[in-house]
Formats: C-alpha cells, sequence, structure tokens
C-alpha cells in the first residue's frame, strides 16, 4: 500500500534542484512514475515528497544539432519510438525503443527514469554505451555531462549526485558508413540479455574495432574488447566466433529469475552473433 506523500510541480530546473537538496533522502524525482510508484508501492523506497519534473519546459523534446541528438529528461518511450529525428538519424534506437516493456510503460516512462533507477534488465544504456552517449544533469555546482558507462555504475546505482537531476541524454550521430543494431532475448517483464554494436563497415569489413556492449546480464552493461575485429569481414565464421568468445568473456553474469550463470553466459555468444548478423544486415 502507498503511504501519504506530497507532490511538488516545479516549473524550472533550478526549483527543481533547490527542491531535491532541501528534502533530501525524503525526496525522489518523479518522471514517469512507473518504476518509482511500484518501488513505493512494495515498500522498497519511501518518499515523503515527490519531484514531479513534468511541467519543466526546459526537460521536454527531441533535437537534432549539429549532428547531435538531445533528448530531454521528461521525453518517453513512447515519444522516442514515433519521433522522425530519431527515426531517420538513429532507426537501431527507435527499434529499441518500440521494444521497451509494454504499451502502457512506454506511454508513461521516460529514458532518462529508465537510466535513472538503474534497472540491470534495462535496454537503453546497452546501446546508448556503444554510441558513446552522455547523460547531462544539473546541481547546486552546476552541469556536467557524464558518459553512459560512468553514469550507471552499478545495480540500481547511479554516479548522480544527492541534490542533481538528469536534464537530458546526448547523442552525438555516428558518421557516415557506420553501423548500429541491438537484439535482445526476453521471456520475463524485461529482457534477459541485450547486445549492442556499432561498427564502421567497409566492403563488408570492420574499418575500425566496432563498440560491442552487453546488457541486462551483468550489474551493468559491459563493453566487448573487440580490438581483434578491426578488419574482419562481417560474415564469416571465424569473426562470429570471436565476437561470441570476447562477449561471453567480458560479462559477470548474476543468476536470476532469467536464468543462472552459465545459461546467460551461452546467451551473451549466441546474441553477440546475432547482433553481428544484424550488422551485416543493417550494412
Ligand atoms: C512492467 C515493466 C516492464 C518493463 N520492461 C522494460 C524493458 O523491456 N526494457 C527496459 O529497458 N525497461 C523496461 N522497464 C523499465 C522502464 O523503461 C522504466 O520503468 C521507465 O523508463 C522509467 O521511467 P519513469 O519516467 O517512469 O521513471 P520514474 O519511475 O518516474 O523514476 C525512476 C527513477 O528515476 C529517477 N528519476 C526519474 N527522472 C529523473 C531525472 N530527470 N533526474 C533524476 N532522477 C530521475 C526517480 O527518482 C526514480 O528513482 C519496464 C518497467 C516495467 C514497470
Amino acid at each position: 500500500m502507498l503511504r501519504r506523500f506530497e507532490v511538488h510541480r516545479p516549473t524550472t530546473v533550478a526549483e527543481a534542484i533547490a527542491l531535491r537538496a532541501q528534502f533530501g533522502d525524503d525526496g525522489a524525482i518523479y518522471a514517469g512514475g512507473t518504476e518509482l510508484l511500484l518501488a513505493m508501492k512494495l515498500g522498497v523506497a519511501r518518499y515523503a515528497h515527490l519531484i514531479d519534473v513534468k511541467h519543466i519546459p526546459a526537460l521536454r523534446g527531441v533535437s537534432l544539432q549539429q549532428g547531435v541528438v538531445r533528448i530531454g529528461a521528461t521525453v518517453t518511450h513512447w515519444d522516442l519510438e514515433r519521433d522522425a529525428t530519431i527515426a531517420k538519424a538513429l532507426p537501431a534506437f527507435a527499434a529499441l525503443e518500440r521494444n521497451v516493456a509494454n504499451v502502457r510503460v512506454r506511454a508513461a516512462g521516460t529514458l532518462a527514469g529508465n537510466l535513472a533507477f538503474a534497472e540491470p534488465h534495462a535496454d537503453p544504456p546497452a546501446l546508448l554505451m556503444a554510441l558513446g552517449a552522455r547523460v547531462h544533469v544539473e546541481g547546486a555546482k552546476g552541469r556536467r555531462a557524464i558518459p553512459i558507462a560512468e553514469f550507471v555504475v552499478g545495480m540500481y546505482q547511479t554516479s548522480l549526485g544527492p541534490d542533481e537531476i538528469v536534464t537530458a541524454i546526448e547523442i552525438q550521430l555516428p558518421d557516415a558508413g557506420r553501423r548500429a543494431a541491438y537484439v535482445k532475448f526476453q521471456i520475463l517483464e524485461r529482457p534477459s540479455v541485450g547486445v549492442a554494436i556499432v561498427g564502421a563497415v567497409q566492403g563488408g569489413r570492420f574499418g575500425d574495432a566496432p563498440a560491442v556492449v552487453v546488457g541486462a546480464v551483468d550489474e551493468m552493461p559491459r563493453r566487448v574488447d573487440t580490438k581483434s575485429l578491426a578488419g574482419a569481414t562481417l560474415r564469416d565464421a571465424a569473426t562470429a566466433d570471436a565476437l561470441a568468445t570476447a562477449a561471453r568473456a567480458a560479462v559477470e553474469p548474476v543468476a536470476d529469475l532469467a536464468g543462472d550463470v552459465d545459461y546467460k553466459r551461452h546467451l551473451v555468444g549466441v546474441f553477440a552473433r546475432r547482433a553481428l548478423a544484424a550488422l551485416a544486415e543493417a550494412a
């Protein structure tokens, strides 16, 4: 059962930061509420004050300027899957967003909330990390831009300071010729494994070492060592074997309802191969 709480509706980022500082551990930022209200209902989180950021105009919208896509902190998964800029500039990310959760969660849940909650069984962090995305945050001491790899630091843990809020996520568009793909396996509400790959492809070969990140099996997304794949042919069994081996070595799976450690490591190898095939198809 939900305990009583008070909702505050700031209309500027500065106001939200001040409220965050004022309430400390007794307050939380409230966006779509899809994780927060569930956690409060289950009694695993207790807050007397919720700071609803949905009324802050500066946190809205998707824009593209000078090759950088900016996604405001109150943009939902539903907004992202239908956004024309995302569909054109980052089709792999649009496809990922179409397959997050269910339509009810996508309609209310935000990308910023997904990242800030740092639930390990998540889709966006792996692809965003492979794309080199950064989380923009603002607090009493000013603004910082944090690479995803440094933002998600553990299960339900981020590097967000106690008085900071996420204002936006920014993604530098990949150079021409660089392609991206994301594949996942899911039997429960959330993914059991997700593999993202971003690589420059010329004449069926990798121009350099692709960025490969495995998500959802571990405490946080893990980058795969792909140095040996620079120049490798995409549609080649040896390339697929090398990637699958490197991906399995990169993770320390956590056993849970989705499977045990060996099973999850096996899945990582299978889905690393599928990610490579998807990239070859996209190229
Ligand atoms: C049934 C179900 C299925 C799901 N399936 C998937 C799935 O398949 N793949 C997947 O990736 N995810 C999945 N999710 C997670 C989903 O993506 C998140 O619930 C959603 O994105 C959270 O966003 P929100 O706006 O509702 O966050 P909220 O619930 O409002 O907040 C979540 C947390 O983030 C903090 N927060 C929110 N916004 C900010 C901000 N701007 N600054 C600082 N802190 C902030 C809050 O304080 C809170 O701690 C699923 C969730 C549910 C409930």
